[in-house]
């Protein structure tokens, strides 16, 4: 029996568990067990949890099931009828030398393939008061606690306890802070509109440490997102350090204190921590996993990385690799084909990875995205929406059927379009 045992169920651990169940199939005298361990028992579909925070005027049930629906994939309806194990525990030891891996509740996994996809975590660039006060923005609970902080406010201007507006602070200025900002712009529309506010109802600040938000864009796309970002009311300063955060501050390194009632921390991702207690495991400075062409890990051949964990440099550009969870795909295909070919011991030169990441598109607030496509090919507005959306059911459409993919993109537009 050949033990293949996937770490994480993000972007890159579900492409590689589905892709090399398809290719093992094949191999009909050969025995194969592949396993995958998350702590969660759900996929969880990070390009939409900023839909999910700032769902405003929906009808809620107590466990916010419907919200959850729309981001959190069972992996039981992922991996339903495909020949692969799901275990649900956090996983707390990897022992390299031992092939095996140790899980909360004590229990010992073996293999003979690994592939590390244990994504990333938010970075606090060891910033005093980040971890006490910011909220950071990466799980389905961080989106609920805001999704519960806009229903607290939208109740406190109808009892009227509060007259002034909430000030929203958003550190970083990359691709989540501005989806998250533009949204909650919009969200914050339609509160004033229900509370028949006269004002507004909050103030939405976006931070930039650097010189400006976005810094991967061309100067051009970076122009339109601002003036749509100003448009929906948000101010941005741009070359704004954080000093520190407080409960209800932000200390700018220039010295300015700025008031916040809610201060969500978005500025960017460091390595998942399991992976520096992991013996002999090649790590670069910042804690990534270094990786071959092919996505192995140096020195193992048994071994293969997929998704933010993976420190991947681009020959073109002498860069890391961005987080993406298109790139965790990517990678999670070429990890399942080279597995898959030395299993079946084929001649095949293994693999090697090849970095594409020029493309993205980015919601603004509605349905409204910047859409930048192959060759530098711009569609903005109402179409960037529409592109956004064929490629998120592209997504659903390779994890499930074409009625589940159905179901939960229908329960997305019914409940995410009520801010629009
Ligand atoms: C708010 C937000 C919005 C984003 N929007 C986009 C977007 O629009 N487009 C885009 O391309 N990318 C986006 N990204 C980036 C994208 O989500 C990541 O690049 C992608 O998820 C990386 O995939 P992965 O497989 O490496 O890790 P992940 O998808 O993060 O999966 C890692 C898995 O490992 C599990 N895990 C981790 N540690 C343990 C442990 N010790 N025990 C058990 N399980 C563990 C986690 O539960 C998780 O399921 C966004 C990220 C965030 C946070």
């Amino acid at each position: 029996m050949i033990k293949i045992l996937i770490l994480g169920g993000g972007f890159g651990g579900i492409r590689t568990a589905l892709d090399l169940e398809k290719k093992l199939r094949q191999l009909k005298n050969r025995k194969f067990e592949i396993t995958l361990i998350d702590r969660n028992g759900y996929h969880l579909f990070t390009p939409d949890i900023y839909e999910v925070a700032s769902a405003y005027g929906i009808k809620k049930d107590p466990f916010a099931v419907q919200l959850k629906r729309t981001i959190c994939m069972p992996y039981a309806d992922i991996f339903a009828g495909k020949h692969i194990n799901f275990i649900q525990a956090e996983i707390t030891e990897v022992n390299l030398a031992g092939q095996a891996v140790k899980t909360g509740g004590g229990h010992m996994v073996e293999y003979d393939y690994l592939v590390f996809a244990l994504g990333s975590e938010t970075a606090d660039y060891n910033i005093p008061g980040v971890k006490e006060y910011a909220h950071q923005f990466k799980t389905l609970e961080d989106a609920l606690f805001i999704n519960q902080k806009l229903d607290e406010l939208s109740e406190e201007f109808k009892n009227g306890s509060r007259t002034e507006p909430s000030s929203f602070l958003i550190c970083g200025g990359g691709f989540t802070g501005v989806e998250l900002a533009a949204e909650l712009g919009c969200c914050s529309k339609v509160i004033r509109e229900k509370c028949r506010l006269r004002g507004r109802c909050s103030t939405i600040t976006l931070f930039e440490a650097g010189p400006k938000i976005l810094a991967i864009v061309p100067e051009k796309e970076r122009r339109l997102f601002k003036e749509r970002l100003t448009n929906l009311g948000i101010i941005i300063m741009e070359n704004s350090p954080i000093e520190e955060v407080g409960p209800d501050f932000i200390k700018l390194k220039s010295g300015h204190k700025i008031p916040g009632d809610l201060i969500i921390w978005t500025t960017g991702i460091k390595p998942n921590h399991l992976l520096a207690d992991i013996k002999d495991l090649p790590l670069t400075s910042s804690g990534k996993i270094i990786v071959e062409n092919t996505l192995q890990v140096r020195g193992y051949k048994n071994i293969f990385v997929a998704g933010d964990s993976a420190e991947f440099i681009d020959p073109e550009t002498q860069k890391n690799v961005p987080g993406l969870a298109y790139v965790a795909v990517d990678q999670g295909k070429v990890a399942a084909k080279n597995i898959f070919s030395l299993i079946a011991k084929s001649d095949i030169k293994l693999k090697d990875y090849k970095p594409f990441y020029g493309v993205w598109i980015i919601p603004i607030g509605g349905k409204y995205a910047l859409a930048h496509l192959w060759g530098g090919w711009l569609v903005k507005g109402f179409f960037g929406w529409i592109i956004r959306q064929l490629v998120d059911i592209r997504y659903l459409l390779s994890i499930f059927s074409v009625n589940k993919t159905l179901d939960i993109y229908w329960g997305e537009v019914t409940l995410f379009s009520k801010n629009d």
